[in-house]
């Protein structure tokens, strides 16, 4: 899917009120409500400082968990709003509401140059609905409809789709980097391309496997999803994660690679404990004859210098799915070494999102590669080449805006 979308350096945003939605939806610590990461704040920033150097004025907006339509103390934007001032430098003037009096009123005396955040649109039903007249009351506290919130442009919500059809609706530099870089590695690669696929389900990945194997050279793949291909291969893989439910589709995969002339790496080895925990003994074990009992919990590592080796010499790599448990420390070898080859490779290096996103940065390394995608679903769904309705609904390139 190509998209060729207009962006805020096409328009004059002097003197006009932007409707910006953003992505802020931030991990929260659940005790103190203290924000965790702070990444999808410091990410929206460059869109919001050129609007307002440009003197725009901003209205923010953004969901936060899932309150389900209910108003949510816990879920209130006001925190962000809080670390978004002081981040920006200025005040960023905290709506109590979302299409209600206050915000109205906050956005009707809003000046060129300064920022308000609305309350978090989930607060009411009718954003995930896509309702056409909390859409219309959203467009009518704007002028133009700025969309940068990646994450969310596979929903077809109020603030992500509904509004483009009231205002006059462009992308954000956060979403127009997501769509060159993605866009740019699926459309125009150079080769080797190598697709690294991990994380725990095969049907989580159905689509995106399939979208990658009429593209990429080589299919690397680790994490627990390698179970089901191994298991669907007669090896035996003792108490590993396996979905028995897509043994034939996984057989389908592999016979569908063939066809198409793309390599399919398997790891070879694998590190296996006894139990799911991270005080349980790692052994490393052939991953087609896993002992009963046992389950793979990591690549082990002649399947990690394989990989690497692949990274080393690709063109392009995507990566998406952590190669094993990462989160415990003793079966996270295969997600670093991976995550390090990625990041000393002179590859193009897209990772896309979730958690092999959450992997590069906590090993500290997103700025070694090419590009870390802020979307989950979303990346997932560009990478199947689905259209996106949060980016459909923008104007494109060429469209005169009046
Ligand atoms: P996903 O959400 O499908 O991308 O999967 C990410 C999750 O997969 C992470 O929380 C990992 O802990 C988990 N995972 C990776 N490898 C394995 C494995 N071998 N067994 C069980 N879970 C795994």
């Amino acid at each position: 899917m190509s998209y060729n979308k207009l962006t805020i350096k096409d328009l004059d945003v002097k003197n006009k009120k932007i409707l910006l939605r953003c992505d802020f939806n931030i991990p929260l610590d659940k005790e103190t409500g203290a924000i965790t990461d702070e990444g999808r704040i410091t990410s929206s920033l460059p869109t919001i400082n050129y609007l307002l150097d440009n003197g725009a004025a901003v209205i923010a907006c953004s969901h936060l968990g899932r309150p389900k339509g209910e108003w949510n103390p816990k879920m209130s934007l006001r925190v962000v709003s809080e670390r978004l001032s002081e981040l920006l430098g200025k005040p960023v003037k905290m709506a109590k509401d979302v299409i209600g009096e206050d915000a109205k009123a906050l956005a009707a005396g809003l000046k060129p140059g300064e920022i308000m955040l609305l309350e978090n649109l989930r607060f009411h039903k009718e954003e995930e609905k896509n309702d056409p007249d909390f859409a219309k009351a959203l467009a009518g506290l704007a002028d133009i409809y700025v969309e940068d919130a990646f994450g969310s442009v596979h929903r077809a919500h109020a603030s992500t789709e509904g509004v483009a059809h009231f205002l006059p609706a462009v992308s954000g530099f956060l979403l127009a980097k997501e769509l060159e870089h993605i866009g740019g590695a699926l459309e125009n690669p150079k080769h080797p391309f190598v697709a690294i696929l991990g994380g725990s389900k095969v049907s989580d990945k159905l689509g995106v496997i399939i979208s990658l194997l009429s593209k990429v050279d080589t299919l690397l793949i680790g994490g627990g999803m390698a179970f089901t291909f191994i298991k669907a291969l007669g090896g035996s893989i003792g108490s590993s994660i396996c979905e028995d439910d897509r043994l034939d589709y996984a057989r389908e995969v592999l016979d569908k690679a063939k066809a198409l002339g793309v390599r399919v790496l398997l790891p070879a080895d694998t590190v296996a404990a006894a139990e799911f925990s991270n005080d349980a003994t790692p052994t490393v074990v052939n991953s087609f004859a896993i002992p009963d009992g046992m389950m793979g919990l990591d690549i082990g590592p002649e399947t990690v210098n394989a990989y690497i080796e692949e990274i080393r010499t690709a063109g392009t790599v995507i990566w998406n799915g952590p190669m094993g448990v990462f989160e415990f420390s003793n079966f996270a070898d295969g997600t670093f070494k991976v995550a390090s080859a990625l990041a000393q490779s002179s590859a193009v290096s897209i990772v896309g999102g979730g958690d092999s996103a959450a992997a590069i940065r906590k090993y500290g390394l997103e700025d070694q590669v090419t590009h870390v995608s802020t979307g989950g679903g979303a990346t997932l769904e560009f990478l199947e080449g689905k259209e996106l309705p949060g980016i459909k609904c923008l104007l494109n390139k060429g469209a005169a805006v009046v």
